[in-house]
């Protein structure tokens, strides 16, 4: 009987050594004067260095929260958040969020300048070498012919682009994506999300994406953590590698949405979740 539960423990640790990022045990909470809201309860998760990694769960469940406090910009009120060992406990320029309103890009600035931005303002790199690491960034998403346009001149699926140049430019460990698609039509967002596979084929960046389709989930990532309904609680982690826009419709690509809909939605204890679990490629049953 104790077999199993080394191997767990051996398994365990080699993933701790080698984890970029480490969400151990998260309660997040919003408060006010009126009352507290707990976004997210004792949530635990690795992500290992060029994972794409998504967070999927209903509106409300605290995925943004989560993504937030990876980012450093709240801070947990039990457990920890690690980047490669070090406590996340503030924002710094080794993470970077795009946010799901590309209206962020300021208008006065060219797309060029917007890339340059957060590089110059960082005191990442001076002038010259700002340019050129903005020009290497635009041409990677192809806007390279409008690095001097001004972003109101650009459709929504561009500025969503420019926003992934911006955040790549600055080469972070970990690019954090908050439903970074959401506002664009559907064959726009199709789009997006097979640039995004091709780019991460190119630059191998290590990806925390959040969203709630299922779909978009298994096409984008590698990895999925479920989450319940609010609060927050992790109801299963599942590996979607083999998935990309090519397997959508496809049999299985189907049936792993289905069984993924089940475990987000199905009222029910963990064991009933883990019982529901027959994907050979499951990682974590909580
Ligand atoms: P998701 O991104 O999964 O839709 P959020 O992380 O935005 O969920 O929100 C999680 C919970 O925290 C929700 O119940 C939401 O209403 C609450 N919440 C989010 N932001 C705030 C805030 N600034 N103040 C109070 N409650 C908030
Ligand atoms: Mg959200």
């Amino acid at each position: 009987m104790n077999a199993p539960l080394q191997d767990y423990t051996v398994s365990k640790s080699i993933a701790s050594a080698q984890a970029l990022l480490s969400v151990d045990n998260v309660s997040l909470e919003y408060r006010t004067p009126q009352r507290v809201v707990r976004a997210t309860h004792q949530v635990s998760f690795e992500i290992d260095p060029a994972d794409r990694f998504v967070l999927l769960g209903p509106s409300g469940c605290g995925k943004s929260t989560l993504l937030k406090a990876a980012a450093g910009f709240i801070q947990p009120v039990e457990g920890e958040i690690r980047l490669q060992g070090q406590r996340v406990d503030a924002p710094g320029p080794d993470r970077i969020v795009v946010f799901q309103e590309f209206d962020q890009l300021p208008p006065w600035k060219t797309v060029k300048q917007n890339v340059m931005f957060p590089l110059l303002a960082s005191k990442t790199l001076k002038g010259r070498e700002a340019e050129e690491r903005a020009l290497h960034y635009l041409e990677k998403v192809g806007l390279a012919a409008f690095a001097d346009a001004y972003p109101h001149t650009l459709s929504g699926g561009m500025k969503a682009r420019v926003a992934i140049a911006r955040a790549l430019a600055m080469q972070p460990k970990i690019l954090l994506m908050d439903e970074p698609f959401a506002a664009l039509d559907a064959l726009t967002r199709r789009k997006m999300q097979e640039e995004l596979l091709l780019l991460w084929e190119e630059v191998r960046f290590t990806l925390l994406f959040v969203t709630h389709s299922i779909e978009e989930a298994l096409v984008v990532g590698n990895r999925i953590l479920l989450l319940s309904p609010h609060p927050g609680r992790v109801r299963a982690e599942v590996h979607s590698h083999q998935y990309d826009l090519h397997s959508l419709g496809g049999v299985a690509f189907q049936e792993s949405a289905r069984r993924i809909h089940r475990l987000l939605f199905d009222e029910g204890d963990a064991a009933n979740a883990e019982h529901e679990l027959d994907f050979a490629d499951i990682r974590i049953a909580y």
